[in-house]
């Protein structure tokens, strides 16, 4: 029997090189919880037909002495992200049916290391939302109370690894999809510096804020995700060349926001186990500085503007002409009404029409104008506090699981990402790692503590990272 609690893709790795289990019983282990687990959970979408065939030929590779760091591991992939000759829905109907043409750069990346390619996992409809309460297909349920979302739109991605239905996965993260749902699952939602991965392949969201994540259990297997699929790309146009962070002047200073921290709206026992996380790095020797970044708290009113106006501008293309669903009508445009209407869910039709309004003659420099010259200011502000420490830190959500329905209201889903979408709204890369457990009727709900650093600083969130969960 392999124990897939205590499994990570370090531990496998060694295992499976050390010939302790074969990639074919490792993946078994993980069909066979999925099939204990899945049902419930809703972490998948759907588990592929051949992934013992996968497992062969990983093995067979694996004995002809071929060695990479993914060999052999079973992953779960979001289904945004295109696998050739595989499904891929978008979690919404608009794409039901829906198979991929062409395989993602990141997915190429780990098709050369072997990988085996689990499943793929559910989301909010076209990622839009923060606990895939908007998924087409269902939600998908928190393992630490199944009463509870589990967060999102990775959210799929995140309980796959979280309730050990696969070693790691990758997600999407747009505002926080990757991070937001790791907190409230417990384990490591990794998003890089923007244009560090490549989105060649990722259905788009909001293009500039875009970026592929690591969804882990350990700093260290989000890192070795990490390792296989960033890099420039030509096949994406914003994708960087290398823009490594000298670690040279690593003052050893993290900063925090205080007033967005003890804001209002966030729950009293999130500001505690803050404060203890607080006092952990205080232990591991870094100095807290109090920082204050201008506009912070318009930050996610300006994204609530520029990603649904750039996600309205991507969604055009689904017409019912030339991919998925199709309505027949009396016209052209009438094709499109049908199409769109019974294709798109209610929040993605809600974010187009928010962006189309943005966008539009006469309120474009009032909305978009206006929230792409904050966003400007975001950068400077980051680059300033950035002068001065080496990272910051904040909690990732303001508060934890809540119940599956609980919030009808969407904006109150929108706050959840107060924390997460200035990284994404000036590009710089963030991790969210468990810090602890708050007891909510009489369940232990994880919570945990996001780290940015400037651009190209990954290196110091897998430190950081590393350090954190040593302490724990
Ligand atoms: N929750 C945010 C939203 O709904 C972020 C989504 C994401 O990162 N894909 O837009």
């Amino acid at each position: 029997m392999i124990d897939l609690t205590t499994l990570t893709i370090a531990r496998a790795r060694k295992k499976l090189d050390a010939k302790e289990f074969s990639a074919v019983e490792l993946t078994q282990a993980y069909l066979d919880e999925i099939k204990k687990k899945n049902k419930e959970l809703n972490a998948y979408l759907e588990v592929y037909d051949d992934v013992l065939d996968q497992a062969k030929k990983a093995d067979e590779l694996i004995a002809s002495g071929e060695s990479h760091p993914l060999l052999g591991i079973p992953l779960a992939i979001k289904d945004v992200i295109l696998i050739k000759g595989r499904k891929v829905s978008a979690a919404s109907k608009i794409l039901e049916n829906y198979v991929a043409s062409y395989d993602a750069t990141v997915i190429s990346k780990l098709k050369k290391q072997g990988v085996i390619f689990l499943g793929r996992t559910n989301t909010d409809e076209f990622a839009m939302g923060g606990s895939t309460e908007n998924s087409a297909y269902g939600v998908t349920k928190n393992p630490y109370d199944t009463r509870r979302v589990a967060g999102g739109s990775s959210g799929g991605s995140v309980v796959a690894v979280a309730a050990n239905l696969a070693l790691g996965a990758l997600g999407s993260d747009t505002g926080g999809s990757v991070r937001e749902p790791a907190a409230f699952c417990g384990i490591v939602g990794f998003k890089p510096t923007y244009g560090r991965m490549s989105r060649h392949g990722l259905i788009a969201m909001g293009s500039s804020l875009d970026c592929i994540g690591q969804i882990a259990k350990t700093t260290e297997d989000a890192k070795i995700i990490y390792d296989a699929i960033n890099g420039y790309d030509v096949l994406d146009s914003t994708s960087i060349k290398d823009t490594t962070y000298p670690k040279a002047s690593l003052k050893k200073v993290i900063g925090v926001p205080w007033d967005l921290v003890n804001g209002e709206g966030v729950n009293s026992e999130v500001k505690e186990n803050f404060k203890e996380s607080i006092k952990k790095l205080e232990t591991l020797g870094f100095k807290i500085k109090d920082i204050h970044i201008q506009n912070l708290d318009t930050a996610l009113a300006t994204y609530y503007i520029i990603m649904p106006a750039e996600s309205s501008t991507n969604l055009a293309r689904f017409d019912g002409v030339r991919y998925g669903l199709h309505k027949d009508g009396k016209n052209l445009l009438e094709d499109y009404k049908l199409t769109k209407g019974a294709g798109f869910g209610k929040e993605v039709r809600r974010r187009i029409l928010i962006g189309a309004y943005v966008l539009s003659a006469g309120y474009y420099d009032a909305y978009y104008g206006k929230a792409q010259a904050v966003r400007e200011i975001l950068k400077k502000e980051f680059a300033k506090a950035f002068a001065d420490v080496d990272m910051i830190a904040t909690p990732t959500a303001p508060f934890v699981a809540w119940k599956i329905g609980e919030k009808s209201d969407p904006v109150s889903v929108y706050l959840a990402d107060i924390f997460t979408i200035t990284a994404n709204m000036v590009g710089v890369p963030a991790v969210s790692i468990p810090s602890g457990f708050s007891k909510v009727e009489g369940k232990d709900l994880p919570l945990g503590i996001q780290f940015m650093a400037p651009h190209g600083g990954e290196n110091l969130l897998f430190e950081v990272g590393k350090k954190f969960e040593e302490m724990r």
